[in-house]
Parts: C-alpha cells; sequence; structure tokens
C-alpha cells in the first residue's frame, strides 16, 4: 500500500476531515511521503531534509498521511477531476511516482506531476499513464537566487527539463513554479517569465513563505504586496497578453510600477487569481484568510467580493 500526504483543504473537501473551509480547493493536492523528507536542500522548504520543520507541512498547509486504499481514492473522484502530484526526491521516488499515477489516474482523475528533472523517456511515459500536465519547482527567479538557496538542479538543467516537458505534454500544458520574493531583481523576475512565455510554459507564483525551522526563517520576511501585485500584473501581461515588459513596466528608483493604461481597473480580479493548471486554486497557501496580506484568491467569487480592497493594492503599483 503506497502512502502519502493529502492537503488538510483537500481531505475537507472529500468529507474525510471536519474543518470548515473559507473556500473549497480546486485540485486534490497530494504530496509523496518521506518520514526523513526530501534528500534537496531547498532553502525554504520544510520539505527538506535539511529544514528542521514538521514534515507535515508544505509553505503554510497542513499535509497529513493518508493510504491510497481504494476506498480513498473513491471518495476523492467523487469530489475532484484532477489531482495535483507534488514529489520529494528519495530512494526509489520514481518508481512510487508510476505507482501513484497508476493508482490516481486509474480511479479517474487526471493528473497534473510536479516533479524535480527527469529524463524525457520517463516524461513521455507518465504522459502515457495518464499525467497531461507538468509542474515544474523552478521556484528561484534567477540562477543567482537558485545557487543561493540551493536548487538541487543547474539552472541550465531546469530550462532543458521546461522545454522537454513542453515538447512531450505541449504549449501551455507545463507551470513553472516561481517564490517571488526570494531576493531577485524585479528584471529577473520578468525576464525569467518571459523566458518560460517563450518557451511555450506557464507560470504559477507563489509569495515566499517563512516556515519555522527552514534556514531562511527568520532571514527572509515575505514579500511586500505592491511588489507581489506588480509580479502578478507582469505575469498575466505577459503571457496572456504576450507583452514585452521593457513596454509597460517603469521603475521609481528601485520599485518596479505598471503603466496605468495596461490594467482594467474594472477588472482587478482576473490578476489576483491562483495561475496554474485547470481548477488548482490552492486556497490559502501562502496567506491567512483573516491576514492582511492576501496575495493570491482562490476563486473569482472571493476575489470579486474583496475588489475594492484589491483595487487599492493594485493602484499602489501603477505609473
Ligand atoms: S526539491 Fe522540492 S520538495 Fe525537495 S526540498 Fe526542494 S522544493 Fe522541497
Amino acid at each position: 500500500m503506497v502512502r502519502v500526504r493529502v492537503s488538510v483543504g483537500t481531505l475537507a473537501a472529500a468529507g474525510l476531515e471536519s474543518i470548515r473551509l473559507s473556500a473549497e480547493p480546486g485540485l486534490a493536492y497530494i504530496m509523496q511521503y518521506s518520514d526523513v523528507g526530501c534528500l534537496a536542500s531547498c532553502a525554504f522548504c520544510p520539505q527538506a531534509r535539511t529544514s528542521r520543520s514538521p514534515k507535515n507541512l508544505l509553505s503554510r498547509v497542513l499535509w497529513p498521511e493518508v493510504t491510497l486504499t481504494a476506498e480513498f481514492l473513491t471518495a476523492l473522484a467523487r469530489r475532484f477531476s484532477r489531482a495535483c502530484l507534488q514529489s520529494v526526491i528519495k530512494e526509489g521516488f520514481i518508481e512510487e511516482l508510476r505507482e501513484i499515477v497508476r493508482l490516481v489516474s486509474g480511479a479517474g482523475l487526471k493528473v497534473s506531476l510536479s516533479v524535480t528533472p527527469l529524463p524525457r523517456n520517463l516524461l513521455k511515459e507518465f504522459r502515457n499513464a495518464g499525467v497531461d500536465y507538468l509542474g515544474v519547482g523552478l521556484d528561484a527567479a534567477s540562477e543567482d537566487v537558485a545557487k543561493l538557496v540551493r536548487k538541487p538542479y543547474s539552472w541550465g538543467r531546469y530550462w532543458e527539463f521546461i522545454r522537454d516537458g513542453v515538447s512531450v505534454f505541449g504549449r501551455g500544458h507545463v507551470i513553472v513554479h516561481i517564490i517571488v520574493g526570494l531576493g531577485e531583481a524585479p528584471e529577473d523576475l520578468l525576464n525569467t517569465i518571459t523566458e518560460a512565455r517563450d518557451a511555450g510554459a506557464d507560470v504559477s507564483l507563489f509569495a515566499f513563505t517563512p516556515v519555522r525551522g527552514t534556514p531562511l526563517y527568520g532571514v527572509r520576511g515575505p514579500p511586500n504586496l505592491r511588489y507581489y501585485r506588480f509580479a502578478q500584473i507582469a505575469a498575466h501581461l505577459i503571457i496572456d497578453e504576450g507583452l514585452n515588459w521593457r513596454d509597460f513596466t517603469v521603475f521609481r528608483g528601485r520599485d518596479p510600477l505598471i503603466r496605468r493604461d495596461y490594467v482594467d481597473l474594472n477588472n482587478v480580479w482576473r490578476y489576483v487569481l491562483v495561475r496554474g493548471c485547470p481548477g488548482c486554486n490552492r486556497p490559502f497557501y501562502t496567506e491567512s484568510p483573516a491576514g492582511e496580506r492576501m496575495y493570491n484568491y482562490p476563486t473569482p467569487e472571493f476575489a470579486t467580493a474583496e475588489a475594492e480592497r484589491i483595487r487599492v493594492s493594485v493602484e499602489q503599483v501603477l505609473a
């Protein structure tokens, strides 16, 4: 029997955990289980073996341990049509991923697989087993930041993997994960989003979340909301509208701003929704529902209800 971790929101939405949810997850979020953690040492990640965080945490979300029984898979399939499967590096993790993909896909869920660089032939194998979206944890917005936070593969290897992923899964089916606020220059962030678009990929943005027990906890704080709003609007303009960032960005000192005429202030919700695979909304993954900094919104309804608050935060990054 394969053991995995499943986000507590996923369990609650499937009726397997009784907690009240402010917003239901759009996907079943599943993570590979490892009691010692991931063999990589990413400095922001509670799953890294080098962190002293409890291993039932990823970002600020709890991930209880679950066995992939037939009953459990049936309960997931009743509620969800897609699963997001997050891998960790451990002995035999590829073999185990094959088995998890077989079980989850066999239960009728589409599978988005988020994994560290693999050979292209393995990507084809996963595609044939039911995976149709690939997540790539590039995480850093520049090569220097990648080295600083100790990503397990070289910058070049991640980009080779992104291009291989697009050739196997198709344009728009590779989602490059970028953590905003790890110390990158805004230009690096803009260039990396552009490079992802030009490779045929999309991006998913995460606000850096300091988690107790990780090396970055107490060293670096979460990004300010203004910078995060800038990143969200820039990602929309670069990827969804195909623009060159030099056309819409101006700098006030080192602060990047967006030229006002590029932004639709009547529909600000479109900039702040979670980007990612179809249905992905990661409710409150990097923010508390009661917190003052709402980086990402899980649903259009949630964002529309806070339209005025979002509009005020968007106004602050306009030139
Ligand atoms: S490779 Fe992924 S799971 Fe492993 S430590 Fe790095 S971010 Fe965490």
